[in-house]
């Protein structure tokens, strides 16, 4: 690949292969690492940001969202999709691309898959919060839910909390030995388990993400004891839960963005004023996060638009200079603003079709 050519329209494209490259050349661990300190510098300076509910276009089967926001330089949001049933269909459950712009002149300066970029942050975002709200010397994790998702969440555990045993559950059986193949020689020791239960013995931390498109009980209220960490990731939407609500009761809830999360995470089962503390001030010191070894803390992720501008914003800082990445015509710019139609007309072929 070339570098950029100077013409300011060009757009940096990362296509899935390129951002496959980059988390190779970078290292998996370390891009894990560096993403979750990118995440938690965004959220010290959260009051900087324009903050929305995301915008959701449900059906039966799923759902499409759009996740916009800017921190008054750039701008930039997330397309993404969340359909459960995809996976019998041979497809993803979650795709997603995005595009950071310039708030000055409004050209978009990035254009990237996010779909693996999604599974990086999701999994940085939560190892960030655990560190903030998991018992001191956690070293077990329990997993259940073993699909796309998974292993990016076991290796950020690993690189950001010091995890080194992660305990696998997922009601298809052929998912959890994909996930513990996968994890084969990272580092982790990695125990498959038949069931929830089992999972969850000797865990500190218990992350569920699983996708079904219900409330269902991933977690009982027996299964929870004093002082574990709940890194609550699939249950985003509406209707779409994963916790028996009799946990929250029990817990000390985290959220990402109280408007959002009271609509699609797992507090949707709870009454609307229901007290939960926002993320980014325990990180910024203004709210404790765990403040004893009995608490039960509860990380209830829905994914955020920051986390995902955090994530774009590291990704154009990490191409430069690579070959990850193909600049795209995408803008039309002409050198007199005014004279598209002339750019136009002078595009057009002439008799001899040249
Ligand atoms: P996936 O479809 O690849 O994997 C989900 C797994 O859950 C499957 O292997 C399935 O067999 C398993 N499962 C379903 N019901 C179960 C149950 N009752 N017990 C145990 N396992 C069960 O999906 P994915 O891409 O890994 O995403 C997982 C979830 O995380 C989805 O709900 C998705 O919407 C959500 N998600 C959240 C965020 C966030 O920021 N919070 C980000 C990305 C994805």
């Amino acid at each position: 690949m070339s570098p950029l050519p100077s013409k300011l329209a060009y757009v940096p494209f990362v296509s899935v292969a390129d951002m496959m490259g980059l988390v190779h050349h970078i290292g998996i661990e370390e891009m894990l690492t560096d993403l979750a300190a990118e995440i938690e510098a965004d959220f010290l300076r959260w009051p900087a940001f324009d903050k929305t509910p995301r915008v959701a276009s449900h059906s039966a089967i799923g759902v499409i969202e759009l996740m916009p926001t800017s921190d008054g330089e750039t701008y930039g949001f997330k397309y993404v999709n969340g359909h459960p049933k995809n996976t019998a269909e041979g497809l993803q459950t979650v795709t997603a691309f995005g595009v950071l712009a310039d708030v000055v002149t409004g050209y978009p300066k990035l254009l990237s898959e996010m779909t693996i970029l999604t599974a990086l942050r999701t999994a940085a975002t939560s190892a960030m919060a655990a560190r903030h709200l998991a018992p001191e010397g956690a070293r077990t994790m329990a997993m259940i839910g073993n699909g796309a998702q998974s292993e990016f969440q076991c290796l950020a555990f690993k690189a950001v909390c010091g995890i080194d045993t992660v305990r696998l559950y997922d009601i298809d059986p052929t998912a959890t030995a994909r996930c513990a193949r996968n994890l084969a020689g990272s580092g982790l020791t990695v125990v498959q388990c038949r069931s929830g239960q089992e999972a969850i013995e000797g865990a500190q931390i218990i992350t569920t993400c699983t996708a079904d498109k219900q409330y269902a009980t991933i977690l009982t209220d027996n299964m929870v004891g004093a002082g574990v960490h709940i890194n609550a990731i699939g249950g985003d939407c509406p209707g779409k839960t994963e916790l028996h609500r009799d946990i929250l009761h029990r817990a000390s809830i985290f959220v990402e963005y109280p408007p959002q999360t009271r609509v699609e995470g797992e507090i949707q089962q709870l009454d609307p004023d229901h007290a939960v503390t926002e993320l980014w001030q325990v990180v910024a010191g203004q709210m404790p996060g765990r403040s004893d070894a009995r608490q039960i803390t509860l990380f209830d992720s829905v994914g955020f638009a920051i986390e995902d501008f955090s994530a774009l914003r590291f990704i154009a800082k990490a191409i430069v200079g690579t070959p990850f990445f193909t600049p795209l015509d995408m803008i039309a710019d002409p050198d007199d603003p005014r004279d598209l139609f002339g750019m136009l007309q002078r595009a057009k072929p002439d008799a001899a079709g040249n």
